[in-house]
């Protein structure tokens, strides 16, 4: 996949994470309530304690693009 920030060459992967729930998405601007707010990414695989979303990085500019279903 090409980036579509610099045209470099992406490579695929996960993104990893150690978590007890599924990563959230907060909108800029957004304030946590007190659930914390967001919106669960609901893609995630979680086995606990591993949380993973697939997705694309660009080592040349340090964007990543990743799978997210909200
Ligand atoms: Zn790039």
């Amino acid at each position: 996949m090409k980036c579509p920030f610099c045209g470099g060459e992406m490579k695929q992967g996960v993104l990893r994470c150690e978590s007890r729930t599924a990563p959230k998405w907060i909108n800029g601007g957004e304030k946590p309530g007190f659930f914390g707010g967001g919106r669960v990414i609901r893609n995630t695989r979680i086995s606990y304690p591993v949380a993973e979303l697939g997705g694309f990085i660009c080592e040349r500019c340090g964007k990543a693009v990743i799978d997210v279903k909200l």
